[in-house]
């Protein structure tokens, strides 16, 4: 129950799915939280059912300023940042043939500029010894229809962390990513899809995972825990594939 005692973590898409699920884990485990979100509404609502210590930031992790107004608060608040989870993400999908320039900078502004930014804003302020996490995705090592944009974004966030992982070296930072399978999350309800399309696209999904269903919130959590914790103290670089064996066969 104390895995995380005194650890100031900060977590990104903290009001949904794999973030609420990893801040309420954090918390069991003793850390401080930060939850960032883009609602007021949505972070007030999960707020209610949080105990712990932990504070709430709205942040559009597209927009620059606010990035580097959550790390502001975070080190106003807790003076210092041991844990950086880098979760928030969209997953919108449209074929290659409709690709508009709109779609492209949705994407790539949440999925890729926000994680980038917010970590050079963190930078100063993490621990030596301190953990960033990146949640990328198994689709950066499959071809899903659909995906091309979304694919694409994680996998430049999967190679910005191998930069990453060797500029931080000499702090004893150390930097890994979760890669999902197919996690039931409220993502898949804000695709823009009619609902019978996303239940087939579940069903497709899960009839390709060995483990023959989807994941859960708590068992990306659970990895994010592991990962932060001086359980993996050697585990550094890698990407972590948590998708009951989507991507290795
Ligand atoms: P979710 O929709 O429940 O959570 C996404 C979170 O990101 C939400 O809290 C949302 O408010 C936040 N967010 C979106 N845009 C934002 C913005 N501009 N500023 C701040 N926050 C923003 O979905 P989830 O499945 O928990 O997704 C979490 C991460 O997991 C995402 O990066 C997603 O790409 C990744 N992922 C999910 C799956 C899956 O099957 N659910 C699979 C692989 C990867």
């Amino acid at each position: 129950m104390n895995t995380l005692q005194n650890k100031v973590a900060v977590i990104t898409g903290a009001n949904s799915g794999i973030g609420l699920a990893t801040a309420k884990l954090y918390l069991q485990e003793g850390a401080k939280v930060v939850l960032a979100g883009r609602r007021k509404e949505a972070l007030d609502d999960v707020a209610k059912s949080l105990s712990g210590d932990f504070i709430t930031v709205v942040a559009d992790v597209s927009k620059s300023d606010d990035n580097e107004r959550l790390i502001k608060t975070t080190v106003d608040t807790y003076g210092k940042i041991d844990i950086l989870f880098l979760n928030a993400g969209i997953a919108p999908p449209t074929p290659i043939s409709d690709i508009t320039v709109a779609h492209y900078d949705e994407i790539f502004d949440i999925n890729v500029k926000g994680p980038i930014i917010a970590t050079k804003e963190a930078l100063p302020h993490i621990n030596d010894g301190g953990t960033i996490l990146f949640t990328s995705s198994v689709v950066n090592q499959k071809g899903f229809d659909g995906l091309s944009v979304y694919s694409a974004s994680k996998g430049a966030l999967r190679s910005f962390a191998r930069v990453l992982t060797s500029e931080v070296k000499s702090r004893g930072i150390r930097v890994n990513s979760i890669a999902p399978g197919p996690i039931n999350t409220p993502i898949y309800g804000k695709m823009g899809l009619p609902q019978e399309v996303v239940e087939d696209m579940g069903k497709g999904f899960a009839e390709q995972v060995p483990l023959g269903r989807f994941g859960t919130s708590e068992e990306i959590a659970s990895t994010a825990l592991f990962l932060a914790s001086d359980a993996a103290s050697y585990i550094n670089g890698i990407e972590i594939e948590v998708d009951g064996g989507l991507s290795q066969i």
